[in-house]
This record gives structure tokens, sequence and C-alpha cells, in this order.
């Protein structure tokens, strides 16, 4: 493929016309959103779909995402809009949220990969939108790299991969999420989270209660294993490094690349004054927000230095974190190194089993005990965002007069129903 590309720059309103009219006669534009670029085509054209696939040597079975600007065009798509999908909509929409629905016959099989659901999201860059209202048709929009590669969230980077294929690039500067979409299916009878993404998990939580996460998200599918988010199955995000995870702490990771000295380190920021490696910081160690923001402009970077092994830190994963560690596991090919390994025993059982009298044995014996009773009832767990945010779901009741959290209170609220404790535990359990 070799075509003339056109490069435009989103602060041009002639350039955003002009990326409509090119989508609505049936081309391909790179464009900006707020979580990584996209590659853009007309949704409901199947031969702009094909077109979609070929450019980005995509499988043909992995389902693309259909883009919106306006709520007003979600009922043509779907067969319905169901009750989970409209609370989500109300919560997340515009932004980096995908709701999976039962599709209507105007979406063609092409942009779904063949199944009989379509995945719809409305974006929050106002690029994107503008640009969807200027083609006039909802727009299917793929991540804007070759099938494999880590996800363009910098100009340079879609250009590196696309210049000559597409229609157009429109220049939007840098992404501002980092990481795709989160991606929930509705169709099944319990939420269920097929990607994490710039939406976490528990924020779904809050909103729907009881929200499933697909076993795909954190582990390696099967061989031949039927995969309810096809797109989970590829090998995926790599660069052309060895990429490995790293499970320690900061102590023993500086350790572990101290002896292999030859190896590029993708690690936090403050790893950095630590090691004697090339290193390729990808965020700061407590802020999930800005690894996502980001791991793929620091994956490219590390081709950029021609990194032939490469140790990464390891994310933790809760809340967008989640999405960070499920796009690195996946450059790693989910190989994992754990260099110090220590044995962490989890020792539960009904009151009166003999959890206390067990611990105080492994105690004598050397280990290191933490007491998750003691550490819950601290109140200094709760002041704060998370005694605000209980407020808000369980009422002023919860509260006692000197400022306090009153748990017997919030007990009798959230354990009277399955709703109450999939709230609390939302609300808690992050913390
Ligand atoms: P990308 O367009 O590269 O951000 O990837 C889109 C993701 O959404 C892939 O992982 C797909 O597998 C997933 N997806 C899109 N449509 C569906 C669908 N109808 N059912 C399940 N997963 C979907
Ligand atoms: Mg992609």
């Amino acid at each position: 493929m070799n075509m003339d590309t056109r490069l435009l720059d989103e602060k041009n309103e002639q350039d955003i016309k002009e990326a409509g009219k090119i989508l609505r006669r049936g081309g391909l534009v790179a464009i900006p959103t707020e979580t990584v670029y996209g590659l853009a085509g007309n949704a409901l054209d199947p031969t702009v779909s094909a077109q979609i696939y070929k450019v980005k040597g995509r499988p043909s079975d992995n389902p693309l995402i259909v883009h919106i600007a306006d709520i007003k065009e979600l009922p043509a798509l779907v067969e319905e809009i169901p009750e989970a999908a409209k609370k989500l909509a109300d919560a997340f929409w515009p932004g980096p949220l995908t709701i999976i629905m039962k599709k209507s016959p105007l979406v063609p099989m092409q942009t779904t990969g063949g199944l009989d659901t379509v995945a719809v999201r409305m974006p929050s860059d106002p690029t994107a939108r503008a640009i969807i209202n200027a083609a006039g048709v909802p727009l299917a929009a793929p991540s804007a790299n070759l099938s494999g590669l880590p996800s363009p969230t910098s100009f340079p980077h879609v250009c590196d991969d696309l210049m000559g294929r597409v229609d157009g690039i429109v220049n939007g500067g840098d992404c501002e999420v980092g990481v795709e979409s989160t991606v929930i299916t509705v169709v099944t009878e319990i939420p269920r989270v097929l990607r994490p993404g710039g939406i976490s998990v528990e924020q779904l939580r809050r909103v729907l209660g009881r929200v499933d996460v697909d076993r795909a998200v954190l582990e390696k599918p099967a061989e031949n294993a039927k995969v309810a988010s096809p797109g989970m199955k590829y090998k995926h995000y790599a660069p052309k490094a060895d990429v490995y995870m790293v499970d320690a702490s900061a102590e023993d990771y500086a350790a572990f690349l101290h002896t292999h000295s030859e190896a590029a380190a993708l690690c936090f920021n403050e790893d950095v004054p630590y090691l004697k490696n090339r290193c390729v910081p990808y965020g700061s160690a407590a802020d999930s927000l800005s690894q996502a923001h980001g791991l793929f402009t620091s994956l490219h970077h590390l081709d950029e230095i021609g990194a032939k092994t490469v140790y990464a830190r390891m994310p933790r994963k809760s809340g967008v974190g989640l999405a960070v560690y499920n796009r690195l596991i996946r450059a790693c090919a989910f190989r994992i190194v754990t260099p110090n390994e220590q044995l962490v025993i989890g020792l539960t059982g009904q009151t009166g089993a003999g959890k206390s009298t067990v611990a105080k044995q492994l105690k004598a014996r050397g280990c290191v005990i933490i007491d998750c009773d003691a550490v819950t009832h601290d109140p200094s767990l709760y002041a704060g965002t998370c005694l605000t945010e209980l407020q808000n779901a369980f009422g002023r009741a919860i509260i006692k007069e000197d400022g306090s959290l009153d748990r017997r209170r919030l007990a009798n609220l959230a354990f009277a129903s399955e709703e109450g404790k999939a709230k609390l535990n939302a609300i808690t359990h992050p913390v």
C-alpha cells in the first residue's frame, strides 16, 4: 500500500471538515481520541470495515468499536438499550467506556467480526466528536497501529505505522488517557468487563453493583479457547525487545537489575536514581493514571533506543492500574520473573477456627503477621475520600457525631441487600 496521506490539523476547522468529507465518501482517517488514536472509517459500510482490517493487518474475527457523538445515534445501532447500558451511558459517556449490546441489522457483520453484538462508545475528545459530526455517520475506529504493535498515543507514532496506508491523519497532540477504553458487555446476565481501560472496575461497580471481570483480563487464554472479547487472544502491544515483568519491591527490583546490567529497565520514575541500567520510566509508582498515560509511549521508546531485553516493574492492579497491568502483561507475553519470591499464606476460616492460634505459631517461627481485622478496624483507613463516598452511598446516618464512621450502622445498611454489599465492597476494597 502506498497512497497519498493528507496530514490534517485539529486546530484547523477546514481540516476537520476535510476529514469528515473523506470519511463520508468511504475513506480512512486516523483521528485522535482521549484514549489512543483511532483508525476511523464509516462503521455502516462493510467494504470500509474490510479495508480497516486490511490496513491494520487485523484478524477479521476481532470486532471494531463503533464511535458516536450523540446518544441519539445509539438506538439505530442496537436491538434494545438494556437498563444497565442506560445507567452506564448516563454515568460515563462521553468517555473511555465501550458498551456491548445486541446489534441492529443496520450494523454490518464485517464491523462486528461476525458477532450479533456491537461495541459502542461515545468519546469525550472534542476533535473526535467534531470529526464524527462532520462525517455524519458512526465511525468504526480500532487503535491506529499495525496489529500486534503498541497502540499510538502521539501523532508521530501514528505516522510511523500508517503513513501511505490511509487517506488522512489528524494531528491532535498527545492522548489524555493513554490506554484504550474499558469494554463491558451488558448482554450477559451479570455485566462483565472484557477489557479493563480508562474507567475502572471499581467505578463501574459503584454504578451497577455487581460486575464480573473476564478471566482473560489477567490470565493467558488457553490455546484455542473461546474468548468473549476476541481481541484478548492475540499477541498485543509488543515492542521489538523481549520484555519480562518483574514482581518485586523497589529494593529487590534494583538488586535484580544490578545483576542484569545489559538489560533496559521499564520502571517507575522513582526507580531511576537507584538503577545503573538504561531506564525508560513509564509513570509514577503510586499513580496509575500517569502509568496509563506513559505506557505506550515508553514501549515505543524502547524500540527507539534499540533495547533487546527489558525488565518491567509490575504495576498495581487496582483502579486504572488493572488496564496498565493488562497491556503490560501482554507486551511481556505473560512472562513474570519473581527474583526474591516470598511465600504469602492467607489464613482464613470461620470464628473459632483457630486462626489466632495458628498465626501465633507462625509468628514464633519468624513470619510477619498482618492481622486484616485490625487493619480494617483502623478508623484512619476510612478518613477522607472513602468516608465521603460511603456517606454518598449510604447516607449521613453512618457518620458519628465526632465525624468518624459508625461501623454498626453501616453494616446494618450495607449487609441488608446484595446491591448494598457490592457497593460497600466497591468503595472499601480498593482502600
Ligand atoms: P481496539 O479497537 O483495538 O481498541 O479493540 C477493540 C476491542 O473490543 C477488542 O478487544 C474486541 O475484542 C472488543 N470488542 C469489540 N466488539 C466486541 C463485541 N461485539 N463483543 C466482544 N468484544 C468486542
Ligand atoms: Mg488495538
